[in-house]
């Protein structure tokens, strides 16, 4: 594929390039993402960045791998940043590819940080992000205007991997008419209670969608109550999405319909008497 003759920034040696592949369909990679692929000496990637994507990095690039996956010995933090800068003053075009956007729960601003304090030239390339990416996947709009004036996207843990406690639970739960849940099958039965304890109803729509945008793309509809005793029918990547926009995903499966699923044009019934006078 060419890439289109619109001006794209030069990588220049000793520079590091933030960049967000997206959820994981390559077809979502930005231009400058791809040019970034191409380009790059080095290429520094998360467990969550698809392998197809891997595959269109210039095959004279060095792969490093600095996962980071509960349960798996993983690089820390610090080291990561400090093997940028050191790829970076070794003169390499340093490609930091990070799964979704670099700055959605991606931890691209502290190696930014990082960066900054060695004095390393950077530029940040966004990426499409799982919560607005994945669930378009899916079939759900984060924002419908039958439905919701507000979205607000949540980690299901924090740094220690525990359901973040220095959220006010009450305030999220009657806060927007749509959460959208990043890491969030591990402690899927806490963040429940937490939401029908700030006055959530049991009953909300809620989706869990795994693998978002790949062919392993995997969405199970249910109900906020019940979406804890589903959470092992699935693996992670995973996000959990509670709100009346699940509903419209009867109509607005179009991945599904790529395999048959016959859509329906009023998901929400709320023209049902349109035709009737
Ligand atoms: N920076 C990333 C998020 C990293 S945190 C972004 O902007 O999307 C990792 C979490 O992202 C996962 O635990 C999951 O909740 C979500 N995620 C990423 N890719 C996903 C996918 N393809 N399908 C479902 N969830 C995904």
């Amino acid at each position: 594929m060419e890439l289109p003759a619109i001006s794209l920034p030069e990588f220049v040696p000793g520079w590091v390039w933030l960049v967000g592949a997206g959820p994981g369909d390559p077809a979502l990679l930005t231009l400058a993402a791809m040019h970034a692929l191409r380009a790059a000496d080095v290429v520094v990637y998360d467990a969550l960045v698809d392998p197809r994507i891997l595959a269109l990095a210039n095959p004279d690039a060095e792969q490093i791998y600095a996962g980071k996956r509960g349960g798996r010995p993983s690089p820390k933090q610090p080291d990561i940043s400090a093997r940028l800068v050191q790829l970076a003053r070794a003169g390499h075009r340093v490609l930091r590819l990070k799964g979704g956007d670099p700055f959605v729960f991606g931890r691209g601003g502290e190696e930014a940080l990082a960066l900054v304090a060695a004095g390393i030239p950077f530029r940040v390339v966004p990426g499409i992000t799982a919560a607005t990416g994945g669930l378009a996947y899916a079939g759900i709009p984060v924002t419908h205007r039958d439905v919701n004036t507000a979205v607000t996207f949540v980690t299901g843990h924090n740094v220690k991997g525990d359901v973040p406690d220095d959220l006010d639970w009450t305030a999220l739960a009657r806060g927007a008419p749509v959460l959208v849940f990043y890491m969030a099958l591990k402690h899927l039965d806490e963040i429940a209670a937490r939401l029908i304890g700030g006055g959530r109803d049991a009953n909300e729509p809620a989706a869990i969608v795994t693998s978002a945008t790949t062919g392993e793309q995997q969405v199970i509809e249910t109900t906020l109550g019940a979406a804890p005793s589903r959470a092992h029918e699935v693996t992670p990547p995973a996000l959990f999405v509670v709100g009346e926009v699940v509903r419209l995903r009867a109509g607005l499966d179009w991945f599904g319909a790529l395999s048959g699923r016959v859509l329906d044009a009023d998901p929400l019934d709320l023209h049902t008497d349109r035709d009737a006078g």
